[in-house]
């Protein structure tokens, strides 16, 4: 099968050629030229994708897949669920926006076709609009994601600096980008930009792209994309309150707008990206240190200490937020805890 309007010496067709005998086997796919796959599944597959690695998103796409098998099933899931589901995953908005959109997509009887209507729904970036319309509906949307900048820069040899390039490799990958097979064509460079045009080292001999590459030409293939120095991020300091009574320690429910927000979580002392915690215990106890957990958000790093009370005997009025009540301690793997208080509840559970 070839792309329609790119000849058998265009880099589309080279690629969709490659893309036939390597396309990565994964989950959420279709083989190469059959029938795209079931939108919902492309969309899942998408938002768990961004910011996060396939091998962290296939476990996670194979539990939401079971136990949602349709986006009407995740429609009507308890919100509580899907955020438990979701613990670990990170970026926690994009399980509140993922519940969202499924709710307004079944409300609508289904996913829209085309780029323009799959961007009005909720939480749908141009990127994921653009792979969802290109990929579950063949459109010819121009899908760029970090492994697409990186193959195009090098493929133009496009100096400038990210972001500001952004515009220059839209534009290149549209001249590239076919009317047909364009699902194909998307992940076909998401595939390649993997596996052969990767950040170090990249397989200039295996690329199909090769004589077309004006980096590899130039010997610039590994500076590209050149990139602006990354600020240092900003370092926060927080507690977090383990209290423990018969076996069980005090879980709240978080607020549910601001961070990690409506996820079970132990009480902490109102640290955030733009404050440190007040330090202040919940109550007077005998409190005492249990280390330091480190844990880095996308704007900001934290050094949590974890400070422990125990005492069956506890009869304090405990932080509540929302809601509060006490867990299991041999059952906290199922409290969906997101990834810094699962490590802090690691270090709790290291020193009973
Ligand atoms: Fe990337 Fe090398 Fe292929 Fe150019 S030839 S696209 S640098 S792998």
């Amino acid at each position: 099968m070839q792309a329609s309007t790119h000849t058998d010496r265009s880099p589309s067709f080279a690629l969709l050629e490659w893309y036939d005998r390597s396309a990565r086997i994964l989950p959420w796919r279709s083989p190469p030229g059959a029938p795209p796959p079931d939108p919902y599944r492309v969309w899942l597959s998408e938002v768990m994708l961004q910011q996060t690695t396939v091998a962290a998103v296939q476990p996670y796409f194979a539990k939401f897949v079971a136990r949602w098998p349709t986006v009407a099933a995740l429609a009507a899931a308890d919100e509580a669920d899907v955020m438990a589901a979701w613990a670990g995953l990170g970026y926690y908005s994009r399980a509140r926006n993922l519940i969202a959109c499924a709710r307004e997509v079944a409300r609508r009887g289904g996913f829209p076709d085309d780029e323009a209507a799959l961007r009005a729904l909720p939480g749908l970036g141009a990127y994921t609009a653009a792979a969802v319309a290109a990929i579950a509906f063949g459109r010819a949307a121009v899908v760029v994601d970090a492994n697409v900048e990186r193959v195009v820069s090098r493929l133009f040899a496009i100096v400038e600096p990210l972001p500001a390039s952004r515009p220059a490799i839209r534009t290149a990958t549209a001249s590239i980008t076919p009317d047909r097979r364009a699902g194909d064509f998307a992940q076909a460079m998401m595939d390649l930009g993997a596996t052969v045009c990767t950040p170090r080292n990249p397989r200039c001999l295996l690329c199909p792209l090769r004589h077309d590459c004006r980096a590899l030409a130039r010997g610039l293939a590994e500076t590209l994309p050149a990139k602006i120095a990354k600020k240092a991020k900003p370092q926060r300091t927080g507690h977090a309150w383990w209290i423990e009574r018969h076996g069980a320690v005090w879980l709240v429910r978080r607020p549910d707008r601001g961070m990690l927000g409506s996820m079970r979580a132990l009480p902490d002392d109102g640290w955030n990206a733009g404050a440190d915690g007040h330090g202040m215990p919940p109550f007077v106890g005998d409190w005492r240190p249990a280390g330091v957990v480190r844990h880095g958000f996308t704007h900001f790093d934290l050094d949590l200490q974890l400070m422990l009370c125990a005492g069956d005997n506890l009869v304090q009025p405990l932080p509540c937020g929302p809601d509060g009540e006490f867990w299991p301690i041999d059952r906290i793997d199922e409290a969906g805890l997101p990834t810094v208080f699962a490590k802090a509840a690691r270090l709790a559970s290291a020193q009973r």
